[in-house]
């Protein structure tokens, strides 16, 4: 069984209909609501997903079962959201009258996309649109989060307040061809890594998910030692991992990527569902958890958890952006 985690959220009124009521008024940014998940312990906040579907083609991606035929590098049936930086400017309008704690709250770029795509046929190199909703979000005050899995957020530092934004990166491994077999189209690990440097010596407070831990893939202590010992180099404030949680679409991708790791790893899975998720057996969840936490912890980094039920592994909040963490 897994645990229930309370929601603080509740206590701000930021309940699943005061969410919906909010949903119907914006027009591109929406209140982040993982499904109105007992297991996620994430603060309020909004979230901006620039571009719709994604062609990193990480084998485990997990949007790709909502986003089917929007999603891989070659489909022409994904790119940016219609109207994307009208509807901002509408959006930070329509919030800016709404006041209070709306105004307080991260608005985050990008959870069910990469707002750095680089794609032959969308390339946020040429549209620029990320950059436009950047800018236009810093000159209206809101704090950014933006997690990606590019080094083209190197281009929009410029165009940030570092004192209102937080920079993550997602990086998975540091062994560039491993890197290659999960995500294929994505920028290899060392400039990702370098990136999360540079963000921190340009003043920005850094994050890094390592996520997610595949079982028999990139879950092995001494690889995972020897990235977060580069994470630390360069700077990075705290670490956020979750377990792989297969799709019926990502598992498929598994078997067909890592045969033998996904043979190996059937038995550590639970039968059934949670919320449309496949998730592993909650002590052998608990164990990966706690495995990196220990390495995290030894290299003096702060860490957490995501959807795993285990709030008391966490540091602080689980996903970097509470108030206490950014600035009010
Ligand atoms: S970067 Fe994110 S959205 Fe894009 S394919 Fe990878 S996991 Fe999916």
């Amino acid at each position: 069984m897994m645990t229930a985690v309370p929601q603080s959220t509740i206590s701000l009124g930021w309940t699943a209909s005061a969410k919906k009521k909010l949903a119907g008024r914006l027009k591109v940014i929406k209140p982040f609501d993982p499904y109105h998940s007992p297991l996620c312990t994430c603060p309020p906040k909004l979230t901006l997903n620039v571009y719709t579907g994604c062609g990193f083609e990480c084998f485990y991606c997990y949007t790709s079962s909502y986003a089917w035929g929007r999603w891989g590098r070659t489909c022409d049936r994904w790119g940016p959201r219609k109207d994307v930086l009208r509807g901002l400017e509408k959006d930070i309008a329509a919030l800016a009258d709404a006041g209070p704690p709306l105004t307080r709250m991260p608005v985050v770029l990008s959870l069910s996309s990469d707002p750095y795509p680089d794609s032959p046929l969308v390339n946020e190199g040429e549209l620029r649109l990320t950059r436009g909703c950047l800018e236009r979000l810093t000159t209206a005050g809101w704090q950014v989060h933006i997690q990606t899995k590019s080094d083209m957020i190197l281009r929009d530092l410029d165009a940030l307040d570092p004192e209102r934004a937080l920079i993550g990166l997602t990086i998975t491994t540091a062994d560039r061809r491993l890197a290659a077999r999960m995500e294929p189209f994505a920028p290899p690990p060392e400039r990702r890594i370098d990136a999360l440097a540079e963000a921190g010596r340009r003043g920005f407070d850094t994050i890094c998910r390592i996520d997610p831990l595949v079982p028999g893939v990139n879950d092995a202590a001494a690889p995972l030692a020897e990235l977060v010992q580069r994470l630390r180099d360069a700077g990075v404030r705290k670490v956020i991992t979750s377990t792989f949680k297969k799709r019926w679409d990502s598992a498929r991708r598994f078997e067909a990527a890592f045969p033998q790791e996904a043979a190996s790893s059937a038995e550590l899975y639970e039968p059934g569902l949670v919320q449309g998720y496949m998730y592993m057996k909650e002590d052998v969840r608990r164990g990966i958890m706690q495995r990196l936490r220990e390495i995290v912890h030894d290299h003096g980094m702060a860490f957490s958890c995501c959807r795993e039920g285990f709030a008391e592994l966490n540091d602080g909040c689980c996903d970097g952006t509470t108030q206490n963490e950014m600035k009010d």
